[in-house]
């Protein structure tokens, strides 16, 4: 019985929105704490604009998570697992109401993640100006 929780979801993935529109149209703290400690080096710059990019990037994925949970509560389907369909935990969801996943199968998700993932690969912060 997840629809009756669904004015209590929407008013979260609202303020979940109006934040993350708000953090991406400011200047991060964290972001000129890392240009300053990088301050002579020459290839500072680059490195403080690919931050720049991660995090907008990070926060323009989380707000299209936001978007798809606010349409899915339009459509009545919201708070069903995309992947076998059961309803997701209440207080899954309230933690984080973007989730589309319930717990199960979000485990196996990341079982799936990690193995895929790249130990080696090469950061932008470890090239030289040479190699930009
Ligand atoms: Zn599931």
């Amino acid at each position: 019985m997840i629809e009756t929780h669904y004015p209590l979801f929407r008013k979260l993935l609202e303020e979940a929105k109006a934040a993350t529109l708000e953090d991406m149209a400011k200047t991060t703290p964290d972001l000129s704490a890392e240009r300053m400690a990088d301050e002579a080096d020459i290839a500072s710059l680059d490195a403080d604009q690919t931050l720049a990019t991660k995090f907008q990037t990070r926060k323009a994925f989380y707000l299209k998570k936001v978007m798809r949970a606010l349409a899915k509560l339009d459509l009545g389907e919201y708070g069903i697992c995309e992947s076998c369909g059961e309803e997701i935990a209440l207080n899954r969801l309230k933690a984080r109401p973007i989730v589309d996943l319930c717990i199960d199968c979000k485990e196996d998700q990341e079982k799936y993640e990690n193995r895929r993932k790249n130990p080696n690969a090469v950061s932008v912060m470890d090239l030289t100006p040479e190699d930009l």
